[in-house]
């Protein structure tokens, strides 16, 4: 006589399959990866989208890892924005390992990839642009009056593109998270901006694509960047809470660096750009200082 062995029957299928580690889908045009988007949102997945510039590091890929933990799919693009850099700037010689920024999506669990052309992303007549206002006027945007125009430019437009649910940004570059946060508040875009940690070197030098720019002895000099920072920090931590004495105090590490031009100090309370003299809550201190011909920027939050 054979037994009857009962099987479950409470099986519940999983409406999205979790997707398996494979190269990246390759996307160049700008319907394909609407449509790459709208077919997974039907099917019922949530969608993460992290923006880059490639040329990418552990900074980039802590953004694809958090999206992969928030969202049911994940896609990056690649995209070397020309209308952000100022033609004294860095636009033709900035890194573009396209081969080794594809094995990192790879190894980071990516679904798709969007490369486009630069006429993709600005067509024939291209003429509109985005401008912030306020919020993109000091600081860097003091330093590089054209930078922020490009950047909510092209951030618009890649939300056009990819109608993602939520969008991932680093902490590292503070005040496009402000001014990436106010365009989606004016313009109603429907996507939820998140700003992740700033992942740092061993030594402390926050990953930059344009850390390659360095020389070994630029390198060893960068460091008075990240530890100006910390010196602010110890200090704060000590109670001092006037500015002055802070910005004096970071001001005089990055001025002991040989090769370091210091281009701005900014304490600014978190989640604006807007300078302050006495730190009563939550304060965001900002440095950007050239070494050599790169410009380094880092940020730390002041409790
Ligand atoms: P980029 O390719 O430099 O335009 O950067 C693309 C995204 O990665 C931006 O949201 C940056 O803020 C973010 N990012 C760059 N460096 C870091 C870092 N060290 N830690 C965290 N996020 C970063």
């Amino acid at each position: 006589m054979s037994a009857v062995v009962a099987l479950p029957v409470a099986f519940v299928a999983e409406e999205i399959t979790p997707a398996v580690m494979a190269a990246p889908l390759q996307i160049e045009e700008v319907a394909a990866v609407r449509q790459w988007v709208r077919d997974a949102q039907s099917a019922g997945a949530r969608v993460g989208f992290v923006p880059t510039m490639g040329a990418l590091h552990a900074g980039h890929t802590s953004l694809v890892d958090r999206a992969r933990r928030e969202c049911d799919r994940v896609v990056v693009s690649l995209f070397v924005n020309p209308t952000q850099f100022s033609p004294n700037e860095d636009y033709e010689r900035y890194p573009r390992p396209l081969e080794d920024d594809l094995r990192r999506l790879e190894a980071a669990g990516a679904d798709a990839v969007l490369l486009p052309a630069v006429e993709a992303i600005y067509p024939p007549g291209d003429a509109t642009t985005v401008d912030v206002g306020s919020v993109a006027m000091p600081w860097e945007g003091a330093s590089r009056p054209t930078h922020f125009r490009g950047v909510a430019t092209v951030v618009t437009k890649l939300f056009g593109a990819v109608p993602a649910d939520r969008a991932y940004f680093g902490r590292k570059d503070y005040q496009q998270t402000v001014v990436v946060r106010r365009l989606v508040t004016d313009l109603l875009l429907p996507i939820e901006i998140v700003v992740c940690p700033t992942v740092r070197e061993p030594d402390g030098l926050a990953m930059s694509s344009r850390n390659a720019y360095l020389s070994p002895r630029e390198r060893q000099q960068a460091l008075a960047v990240p530890e100006s920072l910390e010196i602010v920090e110890r200090l704060v931590t000590q109670g001092e809470r006037r500015v002055e004495p802070l910005r004096a105090a970071a001001l005089e590490r990055l001025d002991s660096a040989e090769g370091m031009e210091p281009d701005y100090v900014a304490f600014m309370a978190d989640g604006t750009v807007e300078e302050v003299e006495h730190l009563t809550g939550p304060t965001v201190v900002a440095v950007a200082a050239r070494v050599g011909r790169t410009r380094l920027i880092d940020n730390r939050l002041l409790a």
